[in-house]
């Protein structure tokens, strides 16, 4: 059974594909979370942004809050980045969903903004293509990573942390890419020199681990 933990559109060609969407969508998939992506606050209306959330994160097949973060990339300025993400994980942790997270070049206020505001969810790092050292701070953190199509690129960042973080704390996706997640999970599988089945297995029990249904 293949498990997309991350996409922006329905592909059909997974189990179980946690599509990501903004609250009031019409369309509603088995699985989906809600989130304000950083590249999306509105500086005139992240308050009602946040009011939409909150009242639709509430649905019992959104999985998770997500994604959100933080984007030293974008043109969104920082501050307000900050303050609407830190709004999410106060929320995540009052409806007790897991988090997906966005982060680029912003790794140590993620963790300030999780450590201060005592997040008890589990964190899931998505399309992580980062060093060690930032794989290692996340690692101990607690965090989970979710893995894309960087997988594929040749001796990738994502390639030598997916080796590296363990069996227990990782996930597959594809994300916006125009990619199968079976390509995906073929890949991951050859790097980690274990069969697709166990592979598939693996995914599954972390997947209800962090996310409380049960898949198989
Ligand atoms: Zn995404």
């Amino acid at each position: 059974m293949f498990i997309n933990t991350h996409t922006h559109a329905r592909l059909h060609d997974a189990k179980i594909e946690l599509v990501n969407l903004m609250p009031g969508a019409l369309e509603k998939p088995d699985y989906y979370s809600y989130g304000i992506h950083p590249w999306y606050v509105d500086a005139n209306h992240w308050e009602h942004q946040l009011n939409e959330l909150s009242l639709a994160v509430n649905e019992k097949r959104c999985l998770a809050l997500g994604e959100c973060g933080l984007d030293k990339v974008c043109k969104i300025d920082f501050q307000l980045q900050l303050k609407v993400f830190e709004k999410q994980v106060v929320l995540a942790n009052e409806m007790k969903k897991p988090l997906i997270i966005h982060c680029v070049k912003a790794f140590n206020e993620l963790m300030n903004v999780l450590n201060q505001l005592d997040n008890e969810m589990p964190v899931v790092i998505h399309g992580f293509n980062n060093n060690e050292n930032i794989a290692r701070v996340l690692l101990d953190y607690g965090c989970y990573f979710s893995f894309g199509k960087a997988l594929l690129g040749y001796e990738s960042n994502a390639a030598k942390a997916l080796k590296s973080v363990g069996r227990k704390r990782f996930f597959l996706e594809t994300d916006d890419a125009d990619v199968s997640i079976k390509y995906i999970y073929h890949k991951a599988a050859g790097l980690l020199g274990i069969d697709e089945t166990i592979l598939k297995q693996q995914v599954a029990m972390n997947f209800e681990t962090v996310f409380k249904i049960t898949v198989t």
